[in-house]
């Protein structure tokens, strides 16, 4: 049973490859991300409530998205594996879902830590041009990574749950490493 949490700033490749991994394992991919751009692009209550935080870079208030979480998790699809791309994304949110997990008894979850320096980030991020990626957003959205969600590197490798994998090869290099850090 795979049950793996991607870690790493915004522009390490994190949901390429998370998206891979899942596809390959035929397990579901759950990025918050993409389904709160989903949610606002419907224009659904979550959306609308989620869509001014977005749009600055700023992280979702907790309490949306453990919801969002906790609805995904219960899914049928979700009892077999998963792979979680882009929460926790705080220490709080960590926690959350360490007693959701207990609960849903989905224990036994590894975290990937995709490590890629700043400035190679940075250039990713301003090459990639999506919609929230203005200069202003990026930088704020690199903070909002470094201060609340980098954390979560050192809470999960006290736990020893962490395996790093170094994002900074190309995409098929990454891919390798990947698979052999969770095979082993
Ligand atoms: P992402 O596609 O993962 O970069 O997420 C895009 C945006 O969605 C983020 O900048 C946040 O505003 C919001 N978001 C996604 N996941 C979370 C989360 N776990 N907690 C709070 N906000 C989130």
């Amino acid at each position: 049973m795979t049950r793996l949490i991607f870690l790493g700033p915004p522009g390490a490749g994190k949901g390429t490859q998370a998206k891979a991994l899942a596809e390959h394992l035929n397990i579901p991919h759950i990025s918050t991300g993409e389904i709160l751009r989903q949610a606002l692009q419907d224009q659904t209550p979550l959306g609308i409530k989620a869509q001014s935080y977005m749009d600055r870079g700023e992280l979702v208030p907790d309490i949306l998205v453990q919801e969002m979480v906790q609805e995904r998790l219960n899914q049928p699809d979700a009892q077999h594996g998963w792979i979680l791309d882009g929460f926790p994304r705080t220490v709080n949110q960590a926690v959350f879902l360490e007693k959701l997990l207990v609960k849903l008894d989905q224990s036994g979850e590894m975290v990937v830590s995709l490590e890629v320096p700043d400035d190679v980030v940075v250039a990713r991020l301003l090459a990639r041009g999506r919609k929230d990626d203005s200069e202003d957003v990026i930088r704020r959205r690199l903070e909002v990574y470094r201060f609340e969600t980098a954390p979560l590197i050192n809470h999960y490798h006290e736990q020893q749950k962490l395996l790093k994998v170094n994002g900074n090869q190309s995409l098929e290099e990454v891919t390798t490493e990947l698979e052999l850090a969770i095979a082993s």
